[in-house]
């Protein structure tokens, strides 16, 4: 592969040298992993723009339903256009017709291999997995999301979002957490992030932190530090969830160092210790970062590879929300069309009216 310099940030685009065969099975010009609301959104975007995207939605791929995270949730009231909320599974469902209205192609498959070493680019779904099944694409646009670690502490299971959450942006505004004590669980910039939103309806944040510094950038720690409805808990863990039944009423704790153990009463337990992006399929192929998130071209979806672009939690530590997600998922598509367009503009033996043109008017605008 030849490196293309960009320098920017550190992402080096190389483009594969060689180009192999198209598959005899199913060739696209641009396949969608995942089924979020990056995915979705990249697909609706592309099917609108006749590329007829195929998208991959998976089967419980990273351990989530096709619709990916919200799936998992009850209601959304942060996503515009819904003054009332709406309920997570149910949001998805809409998601998934639209992109079907305009002739998305989905698959109930997990994509369990790619080859990006050449294009058009390999892949193949789990269970076709020999050489001879690979299936070929264009351009990839990889959504395939990320997940929040949780410690599955005894009583975790019960009250997960009935007191506990990985999301205080999603749920912190909920009237179960409304002038409660709550806790947070983690020591760096998401849980300094997290307790200083929550302590706008909380009646106190307790962040329980497992050593006895925090990992948050300086101005972040100070900032937590400093709140006077914080109090910082040193050298603790949580052991157990305790509640009624029904919704969580409280925690107990082990301090690291005596293994002394005690109850702390909180409504709301919000784990703030790191995500997980699903980046296992594109390991070794994609340039990642040092916490395995798809490094792109900052202010673009383009990878380290051209041709294969990323949207969505894959690539986003930072925001994480369903409305950043879909937005990323826009300038995938919009991307992947002007790349197909771009090299079918290039290809004598694509007879000019045949050429795609993109029918929104942002391309051009921003060519170098
Ligand atoms: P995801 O939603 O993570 O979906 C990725 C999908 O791709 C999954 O279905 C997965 O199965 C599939 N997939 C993965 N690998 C493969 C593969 N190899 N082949 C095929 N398919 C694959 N955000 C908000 O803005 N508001 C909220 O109220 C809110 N509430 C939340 C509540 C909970 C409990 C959680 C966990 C998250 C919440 N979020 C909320 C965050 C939001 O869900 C995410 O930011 C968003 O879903 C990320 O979208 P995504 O498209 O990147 O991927
Ligand atoms: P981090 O990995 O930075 O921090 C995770 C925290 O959780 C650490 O304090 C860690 O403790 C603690 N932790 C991990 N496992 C456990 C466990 N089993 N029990 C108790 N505590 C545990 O994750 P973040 O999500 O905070 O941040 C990820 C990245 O995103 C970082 O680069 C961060 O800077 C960035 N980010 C930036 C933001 C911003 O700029 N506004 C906002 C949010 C994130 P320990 O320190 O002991 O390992």
């Amino acid at each position: 592969m030849s490196p293309i310099p960009n320098g920017v940030n550190g992402v080096s685009v190389s483009e594969p040298q060689a180009h192999g065969p198209k598959s005899q099975k199913k060739h696209s010009q641009v396949v969608i992993i995942g089924s979020g609301p990056a995915g979705h959104t990249a697909a609706i975007y592309l099917a609108r723009a006749n590329l007829q995207p195929v998208l991959y939605e998976g089967m419980l791929a990273n351990g989530f339903a096709p619709g990916g995270q919200l799936t998992t949730t009850t209601d959304v009231e942060n996503f515009p256009g819904f003054p009332d909320g709406v309920r997570g599974p149910e949001m998805m469902d809409k998601f998934r017709a639209q992109s079907e209205r305009f002739g998305t192609e989905i698959i109930t498959e997990t994509i369990a291999r790619v080859d990006f070493s050449q294009r058009p680019f390999k892949y193949w779904t789990e269970g076709e997995e020999e050489d001879a099944d690979f299936m070929t694409a264009d351009t990839i646009i990889i959504a395939t999301g990320a997940s929040a670690k949780r410690l599955f502490l005894p009583g975790e299971e019960t009250y997960w979002q009935s007191g506990i959450s990985a999301c205080a942006v999603c749920d912190g505004a909920v009237p179960i957490f409304r002038n409660k004590p709550l806790a947070v669980i983690g020591g760096g910039d998401s849980a300094a992030e997290e307790a200083t939103y929550l302590t706008k309806y909380a009646s106190h944040v307790y962040v329980l932190v497992r050593r006895d510094e925090l990992r948050a950038s300086k101005i972040m720690a100070k900032r937590l530090v400093a709140h006077p409805k914080v109090t910082v808990l040193w050298n603790t863990v949580a052991t157990e969830c305790k509640g009624d039944g029904e919704l969580l009423t409280g925690l107990t704790l082990q301090d690291t160092k005596t293994k002394e153990t005690r109850d702390l009463q909180v409504n709301g337990l919000f784990y703030a210790i790191g995500h997980e992006p699903a980046t296992s399929l594109v390991k070794g192929q994609l340039d990642l970062d040092e916490d395995g998130y798809i490094r792109t071209v900052p202010g673009t979806a383009q990878t380290s590879i051209k041709g294969v672009f990323a949207a969505g939690d894959v690539q986003d530590k930072k925001y994480r929300q369903a409305i950043t997600s879909a937005g990323s998922g826009c300038m995938a598509a919009l991307e992947a069309e002007r790349l197909i367009s771009e090299e079918e503009a290039e290809d004598e033996s694509i007879p000019a009216e045949k050429v795609h043109v993109p029918a929104e008017g942002y391309l051009g605008t921003d060519k170098e």
